[in-house]
Formats: C-alpha cells, sequence, structure tokens
C-alpha cells in the first residue's frame, strides 16, 4: 500500500515537474525545493523518495536491470569520502551564476536527471543517491537531524542484514550485530521496513532532546 503511494507520489511530481520545464518556470521547483529541505527536518528526505524527479528516472532502470539480472557496479572506493556531492553542487552554483551572467538557459535539473538515468545503468542506485547527487547533499544536511525517520527496535532485531540489502541508499549498517539507520541518508522509501522479516522497522519519531 505504502509503495503504491509512493508511486502514485514519484509519477504526479514527475509530471509537474516535467509541466514546470516545459513552460520555463523550474524556479517554481527550486522554491519547492526550498521547502522540502525544512520539511526534511521534520519528516527526513521525503523529497528523496517520494518527490525527486531524478529518482523517478532511475526507478525503472533500476527495476529492469534487477529483473533481468543484470549485474551493475557497486560503490567505488574513491566516492566513499562522499566529498562528490559537495563538488556537484559547487559546480553546480556556478553553472547557474554564469549562466544567467550570460543570459543562457542551462536545464540543470534535466541534465542531472539524465546523469542519474546513465549512471544507473552502471552502478547500483546508492551510488547516485548517496555518494553522487548533490540535492541529496543538502537533503542529507537536513536530515541528519530529522525528528521522523525509519529506525529499527533493536531488541526484536536479529542482525540478518536482509534490510541492507533491500536499502537503495546504503544507509543501513550492521553495528554489533545489530540493523542501524543513517538518517542523513535515509531516503524514507520504507524498502527496509516492507523486508524486515522481524517487522521491526518503522517510521517513528525520535526525541530531539
Ligand atoms: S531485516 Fe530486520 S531483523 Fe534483519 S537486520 Fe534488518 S532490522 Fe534486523
Ligand atoms: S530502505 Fe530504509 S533505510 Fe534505506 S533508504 Fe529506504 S527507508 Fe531509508
Amino acid at each position: 500500500m505504502k509503495n503504491a503511494a509512493r508511486v502514485i507520489s514519484q509519477i504526479a511530481f514527475f509530471i509537474i515537474f516535467i509541466v514546470l520545464i516545459l513552460q520555463a518556470r523550474m524556479h517554481i521547483w527550486l522554491i519547492f525545493f526550498g521547502a522540502t529541505l525544512l520539511a526534511a527536518v521534520f519528516l527526513g528526505r521525503i523529497y528523496c523518495g517520494w518527490i525527486c524527479p531524478i529518482h523517478t528516472g532511475m526507478r525503472p532502470i533500476n527495476w529492469l536491470a534487477k529483473k533481468i539480472g543484470y549485474k551493475r557496479l557497486r560503490v567505488p572506493r574513491i566516492l566513499k569520502s562522499r566529498v562528490l556531492p559537495w563538488i556537484m553542487l559547487g559546480l553546480m552554483v556556478i553553472v547557474i551564476i554564469m549562466s544567467r551572467l550570460a543570459r543562457v538557459n542551462v536545464p540543470i535539473l534535466l541534465l542531472i536527471l539524465a546523469l542519474g538515468a546513465l549512471l544507473t545503468l552502471i552502478f547500483q542506485p546508492e551510488v547516485f543517491h548517496t555518494y553522487i547527487c548533490p540535492y541529496g547533499a543538502l537533503q542529507g544536511l537536513a536530515g541528519r537531524i530529522a525528528r521522523k525517520s525509519y529506525r529499527v527496535d533493536k531488541k526484536n532485531c536479529d542482525g540478518c542484514s536482509i534490510c541492507k540489502a533491500a536499502c537503495e541508499a546504503e544507509a543501513i549498517a550492521i553495528k554489533n550485530g545489530k540493523a542501524d539507520i543513517h538518517k542523513g541518508v535515509c531516503l524514507q522509501c520504507g524498502l527496509c521496513e516492507q523486508s524486515c522479516p522481524q517487522d521491526t522497522i518503522s517510521y517513528r519519531t525520535d526525541r530531539w532532546f
């Protein structure tokens, strides 16, 4: 049920995104993105899991690759430091400023969407979500302090790693035999909750203090 709601949300926002592109009103999407950053402080990275058109564009490729058993590369060691999203963000800001000064329209979001789709053909989705996406870097900052997020009820977790394998963001680590979710990396997609045989993962409120 939650999965169907997420698909509907992603398709609806993808259509809105395309309409805004066709109307050359991308500033509306960027304002909306800013609002989702604020929302991430309370709800986690729901933009990434439920709204992001780049993620939506990657999903059918990822689904097909899994269906036909097409093996893709895991995270290259060079990306593990997680500096690339910030470099990407810096480059993006420079391109936006320069394109404004030159009065040239550069479709940044569309280019990153194409990059996400292309990389999904080569790498597992976590490579883009966690180690490349500049929007994800910003969402991750807010997501780190999210009031609500997917959490593991540690007392019922047996450390089987099934949730870790299901996660497309590499947000789950097994520590001391128990799963642990990194809030700043979690896309709030709920795949781990659906996969856990112990039913021990849920979206719930954390105490801030
Ligand atoms: S799938 Fe469930 S039981 Fe297994 S490691 Fe994850 S949270 Fe723990
Ligand atoms: S599978 Fe779970 S931990 Fe991974 S991104 Fe989705 S909700 Fe977050």
